[in-house]
């Protein structure tokens, strides 16, 4: 590898705040059970991430985007143990993934662990701000790959929810165009979550009015 490419590849290994570690290690073992929210918290961001465009959108005309073009899609994978939340929001540059995904201290972060200390039930996690960590109540290892809207690079963001997180460069020819992918390798008990009938039934009780619409693609076999 000559010293250019060696340099450019910067991969860049945090750990996260206290309080969320605390809080991934009570999810991961967690019988706080009402496992199927991480969808409805990770669909609720997506539709996040358009309405921030389509607010940003206003004031920069460079942003402009079609109407009706804002779209989430959940693609899964039963073969793999894959599930795939993406939009074609706002993304998220370097320092966003590493600020919003596990460093800078979410204030509600500390309260909702207390809660579950007290009994409370993690189906409440939304209402803490902090409902991107609910992913690791299904999945072993969650990849984010973003790119915010305007920009030429990607950058990926890898955890298994153990303390710490990587980020670093992504292909952008394998990135989104624009917008966010949320990629969770689901635990062997969770391979549920990667078939129709589950993520229909979840996001029809769950996701219902999210004002972005959501399409469903099965892959593998
Ligand atoms: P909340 O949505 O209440 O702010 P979360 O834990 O669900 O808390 O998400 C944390 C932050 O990560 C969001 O506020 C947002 O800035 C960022 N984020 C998460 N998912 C996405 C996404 N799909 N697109 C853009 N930003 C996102
Ligand atoms: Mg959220």
């Amino acid at each position: 590898m000559s010293e250019t490419a060696a340099s450019e590849t910067k991969r860049e290994t945090r750990p996260f705040e206290a309080e969320v570690s605390r809080l991934l290690a009570m999810m991961v073992h967690s019988v706080y059970s009402n496992r199927d929210v991480f969808l409805r918290e990770l669909v609720s961001n997506a539709a996040d991430a358009c309405e921030k465009l389509r607010q940003k959108a206003l004031s920069d005309p460079a942003l402009a985007v079609e109407s009706g073009s804002l779209a989430i899609t959940i693609t899964a994978d039963p073969a793999a143990r894959r599930l795939t939340i993406a939009d074609n929001g706002i993304g998220m540059d370097h320092d966003e993934l590493v600020d919003n995904l596990g460093t800078i201290a979410r204030s509600g972060t500390r309260a909702f662990v207390e809660s579950l200390e007290e009994g409370a039930d993690s189906n409440l996690i939304g209402r803490f701000g902090v409902g991107f960590y609910s992913a690791f109540m299904v999945a072993g290892r969650v990849e984010v790959v973003s790119r915010k809207a305007g920009a030429a690079e990607a950058w990926r963001w890898t955890s298994d929810g153990k303390g710490s997180f990587a980020v670093e460069p992504a292909d952008p020819a394998a990135a989104p165009e624009r917008g966010t992918r949320v990629v969770l390798d689901l635990l062997d008990d969770a391979e549920d979550y990667a078939t129709e009938a589950t993520i229909e039934r979840i996001v029809t009780a769950h996701s219902a009015h999210v004002p972005v619409p959501i399409a469903l693609v099965l892959e593998g076999g």
